[in-house]
Formats: structure tokens, C-alpha cells, sequence
């Protein structure tokens, strides 16, 4: 909250200048009325023409100052909102950024909710929460001086009629706790996120309805909470409007008593009249602030929840990756999960060494290599990149020198060269030619592809990622799986390829096949998170373990 309000004050002269325009713009709709029924009284006692006309200068003077306020109120007020709200998105996307673990244990739905309706919603902390009550304050003040010349009965009354709509009828309606339909509607967009994106599954699994009935249900008791929420919309307004009316009754009331035993000159009255009913017009937008400020509040907290989880980037820069790679009994917990991922890992892995990591399913493999991408930070053990701990290495510099093929590769809409292109800009045509040459990839460079590599089939999404890896200058490469969805020919010619290239890196590559290992310096196999076995093929046969047992079940 204090945050927000700092980055609001950052932009303070236009906060200033859009309170000192709605102040005005407020003020001269009240004179506007004040000087329409100040005109009609003196039209009726026929004064001296000139009179008439300076007032009806007046009202037009009222009338072009109201506009242009009114105006300049909306342009600043807005600009000051968009601008708060731009710092806002790229200081979310900022944190959001480098916390690929904590975004994992979102729903899409829900963060992309968070991403754009609670970002949105803050939007209306400055325009709906922080700025009608001064507005109101300020012009209420100002008309309640002003009626004070007149009578301190109505200008008493005035004060009466403040005082309930702004105090006492939101602290009534909005007393106790309120529901509103945040709750329903992030659940909502969560199913409905789902929904879109398992569609196939649900239609082969004969679950598209009962999936349909549950969205159904949930927009049902959306729209119910929802309406509830605009009721009480409707009901403060009015309430708002009903004050209003009889604050303006009274002050005809009052005022006519007044003109009767001489306390008001009658032709004030319906001045006074028209300027009772006019000031509540700023009060309009202070019938709204409770439920907007219980809308900006869970907004932030949905918001800070992420943003306030601790980035743990380190700050040293490396100049290269060409160093030996240290792990001491390090083991990681997924937050969610009830056993350790990964247990005890102690590995060494030399400068241009190649290694192989093999294991079952669900040993642990990828994510031992998350942990070599700082993508979590472990909960136990030393990880040291040269003489560095890993931790303290800042992630930007790691991804510099390593190069990366995981199972699940991210192509982009565009072209073949637009997804060959970001993993080396400086590339030339010719070399990325190349690259899918040796990625054994007969696609010309300007062959279109989808969002999420749509049009490529598993294989050619493995050889696209292949090409990648080989165009980006590294020290490091780390490969999880590289070639399962290929035939065994290409794969055997990829698998040359990928250790040619490889020759002077580290290469640190995790596979279920076992073919090719006596190329390997060394081999760890993995079994429920831990590493059971290490050493060379030659070894590994000569011990007669668990390697020799898989090797010969193959
Ligand atoms: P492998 O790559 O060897 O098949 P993983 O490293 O992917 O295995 O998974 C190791 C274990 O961690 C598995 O038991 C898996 O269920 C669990 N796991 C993987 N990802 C997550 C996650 N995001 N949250 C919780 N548990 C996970
Ligand atoms: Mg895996």
C-alpha cells in the first residue's frame, strides 16, 4: 500500500494539478447553478440591463471554465493513473520474471488474472479510491464557506448532508464484512483457463459436459455474488441521491422561513437552492470508494503475494563457464511435495568433461538439472561453479555461457529463422542453414511456425531445438532428454553430431537410452532421487550393479 502510494507521489505535480482541476471543475459547477439562480431572481426584479449581462457573462465564463476543468481533471487524472499503472505492470513483470519455480506453482488462469485484472484493478486505487474524497472535501468545504455569508443555518444544514453521505451512510451500508465476486471470479477464469487448454483431452475422455456443468455452475454463483455486489452498487448510490434531494427540500425549507422573517434576502434563495442541490454531484463518486477500496486491497495483497516472495539472484558476473562444477549432499523438496526430489547429490564434474545422468522416470533427473539452471535454489549442500557458489552467481551471466535443450523446448510464432535467430542474433543465414543441416532438418529458413511450435511434429521440435543449442556460443551445455521422439538412424547421427560439437564443453546430458555411454567420462545413475552408481561405462559393467543389470535388460 505504501508502495502504491509512493509511486503515485513520484508523478506528484500532476496528482497536484489533477486535484487542483477536479476542485475547480467541481467549484465552478456549483457556480454555474449558483449564478443561473442568482440570474433568474434578478431577471425577475428587472434590474438595470447592464446586470443581466454581466451575470450572463458570468454563467458563460462558469460554463467554459466548467468544461475546460472538467477536461483537463479527466486528461491528467487518467495520465497520472496509466502512468502509475505502466511502473506498476513492469515492476510486476520485473519480479515476476526471474521466479520460474514460484510461477510454477500457479495456475496459468490465476496468474494470468493476476497479470491483468488485479494490475488493472489498482488502476482504480488512484481515479476511484485516494481522489473523490478530497475532490468532495475541498468543493464541499469551499460551498459550505461560501453559503456561510448567506445563512449559517443552511450552510449547517450543507454540513448535515456531507456528513451523512460521505460518513455515515458508507459506514451503515459497508459496516459489516461484504462479499465481493474476486473469489468466483478467479475461480471461473482458473476452470475456464483449464478448460480451453485440456478441450482435446476432455473430448476424448467423454468429459467435455460434466467439465461444462462445473463452469456453469461456478459463472451461476459469479453472476449471483456479482449482482449482489451491484445491488449494494445501487443502493449506496441512492441512498446518495436520496440525501441529496432532502438536503436540497430542507434548504428550500429553511431557506423560505429565513426570507420570511428577514434572515435571507429572497433573492438568494434560489441561488442557495440550486448550490445545495449541485455540490452533491461530487459526492456521487464517494458512494463507490468503499467497494473500490475493497477491490484495489485484495488486489494488492493477490499481487504482493507474489511479489513480495524473495528474488534470490546472486551478483557476480562470470566470464565464462570453462570451470569445474562442485555438489555436496545437495538435496531439493518441490514446495508441494512430501519427499525430497533429489537427496545427497555429490557430484564433480571437471571443466570439458561429458557426463551422463540415467535413471527412471521420476528419478529425479530434470530436476537435478533445474538446479544446475538455478531455476530452485536447493534446501541442502554446497553447489560451487569454479569457486563460486552458485547461489551467488547471477542467473543473466550463468544463461551467457550455457546452452540448454530440455524436453519441453518454447518455439514462437514466426519463422524457422525468427526461433534459430534468438539463441544467436549474430548469425548469418548461411550458419543458421547450417546449423539445421546438422540438425539433420530439411525446413527452409522462412518456413512459418505457430505459436508453441504448433506445426511441427515431436521430432521436428527435438532437431529446431537441436539447431538452437548448436548456434549459441557457450561453454556449457546441459541436455535433458535430447532425441526421444526420433528415429533410431537420426538419432545415432544427431548423437555424433552433438558430440562433435561438443568437444571442448562440458556437456552434461541426461538419457534413458543407454547407447553411446562409453563416450561419457562419467555416468550417474539415478534412482529415487538419489545417485546410486558413478563411473565410466567400463566401470560400471565391472561392478555388476544396478548399471550392469539395465545395461543387459536392453
Ligand atoms: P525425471 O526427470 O527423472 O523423470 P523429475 O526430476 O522430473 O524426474 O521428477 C522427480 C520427482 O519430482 C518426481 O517424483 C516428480 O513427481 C516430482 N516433481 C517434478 N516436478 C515437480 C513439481 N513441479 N512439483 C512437485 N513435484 C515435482
Ligand atoms: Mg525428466
Amino acid at each position: 500500500m505504501q508502495q502504491l502510494l509512493q509511486m503515485i507521489w513520484t508523478d506528484k505535480k500532476n496528482v497536484l494539478l489533477a486535484l487542483l482541476a477536479g476542485t475547480v471543475s467541481g467549484l465552478t459547477a456549483v457556480a454555474l447553478f449558483a449564478q443561473s439562480g442568482l440570474l433568474i431572481s434578478k431577471a425577475a426584479l428587472m434590474p438595470p440591463f447592464y446586470v443581466i449581462l454581466i451575470l450572463t457573462a458570468f454563467l458563460k465564463l462558469f460554463g467554459v471554465t466548467k468544461s475546460a476543468s472538467k477536461y483537463a481533471e479527466r486528461y491528467i487524472s487518467h495520465r497520472v493513473t496509466f502512468q502509475f499503472i505502466s511502473i506498476l505492470r513492469l515492476d510486476f513483470f520485473k519480479k515476476l520474471l526471474p521466479q520460474a519455480h514460484v510461477l510454477n506453482n500457479y495456475k496459468s488462469g490465476d496468474l494470468l488474472a493476476r497479470i491483468t485484472n488485479d494490475v488493472e484493478m489498482l488502476q482504480n486505487f488512484f481515479l476511484r479510491v485516494l481522489y473523490p474524497p478530497f475532490i468532495a472535501l475541498l468543493v464541499f468545504l469551499a460551498t459550505i464557506l461560501f453559503t456561510l455569508f448567506f445563512s449559517p443555518w443552511i450552510a449547517f444544514i450543507l454540513l448535515i448532508g456531507i456528513v451523512l453521505t460521505s460518513i455515515v451512510i458508507p459506514y451503515a451500508l459497508f459496516r459489516r464484512p461484504f462479499q465481493t465476486a474476486t473469489a468466483e471470479k478467479k475461480q471461473l477464469t482458473v476452470n475456464a483457463t483449464e478448460y480451453f487448454y485440456g478441450y482435446r483431452d476432455l473430448l476424448l475422455h467423454n468429459q467435455l459436459q460434466a467439465s461444462k456443468k462445473t463452469l456453469s455452475t461456478l459463472h451461476t454463483s459469479y453472476s449471483s455474488t456479482r449482482r449482489k455486489e451491484l445491488d449494494r452498487e445501487q443502493t449506496s448510490y441512492l441512498w446518495n441521491q436520496l440525501i441529496a434531494l432532502l438536503t436540497g427540500f430542507s434548504v428550500v425549507f429553511v431557506g423560505a422561513y429565513l426570507t420570511t422573517i428577514g434572515q435571507l434576502e429572497g433573492v438568494y434563495l434560489a441561488m442557495i437552492v440550486l448550490v445545495s442541490l449541485t455540490v452533491f454531484e461530487s459526492a456521487v463518486p464517494l458512494s463507490m470508494v468503499p467497494i473500490f477500496a475493497k477491490h484495489t486491497k485484495k488486489a494488492i495483497e493477490q499481487l504482493e503475494e507474489i511479489t513480495s516472495k524473495k528474488i534470490t539472484d546472486g551478483t557476480i558476473d562470470l566470464i565464462d563457464l570453462k570451470q569445474s562444477i562442485q555438489l555436496r549432499n545437495v538435496s531439493y523438496q518441490y514446495p508441494s511435495a512430501t519427499r525430497l526430489a533429489i537427496e545427497n547429490i555429490t557430484m564433480d564434474i571437471r571443466a570439458g568433461e561429458k557426463v551422463a545422468i540415467i535413471g527412471p522416470s521420476g528419478s529425479g533427473k530434470s530436476t537435478l538439472l533445474q538446479l544446475f539452471m538455478k531455476e530452485f535454489k536447493r534446501n541442502h549442500g554446497e553447489f560451487f561453479i569454479g569457486d563460486d557458489d552458485i547461489d551467488r552467481i547471477r542467473i543473466s551471466s550463468l544463461y551467457e555461457h550455457m546452452s540448454t535443450m530440455l524436453q519441453h523446448n518454447h518455439f514462437f510464432s514466426g519463422t524457422i529463422k525468427s526461433n534459430l535467430l534468438f539463441a544467436n542474433l549474430k548469425a548469418a543465414d548461411v550458419t543458421l542453414q547450417q546449423a539445421l543441416t546438422k540438425a539433420c532438418l530439411t525446413k527452409n529458413l522462412e518456413d512459418p511456425i505457430f505459436e508453441k511450435g504448433g506445426n511441427l511434429s515431436g521430432g521436428e521440435k527435438q532437431r529446431l531445438a537441436f539447431a538452437r543449442l548448436l548456434l549459441k556460443e557457450s561453454d556449457l551445455w546441459i541436455i535433458d532428454e535430447p532425441f526421444t521422439s526420433l528415429d533410431i538412424q537420426t538419432e545415432q547421427a544427431l548423437f555424433n553430431t552433438l558430440m562433435n560439437e561438443a568437444h571442448k564443453k562440458t556437456l552434461i546430458m541426461v538419457t534413458h537410452k543407454l547407447t553411446n555411454l562409453d563416450q561419457f567420462d562419467c555416468i550417474f545413475v539415478m534412482q529415487q532421487g538419489q545417485i546410486v552408481e558413478s563411473g565410466t561405462e567400463e566401470q560400471l559393467l565391472a561392478k555388476q550393479g544396478l548399471y550392469y543389470s539395465m545395461y543387459h535388460k536392453k
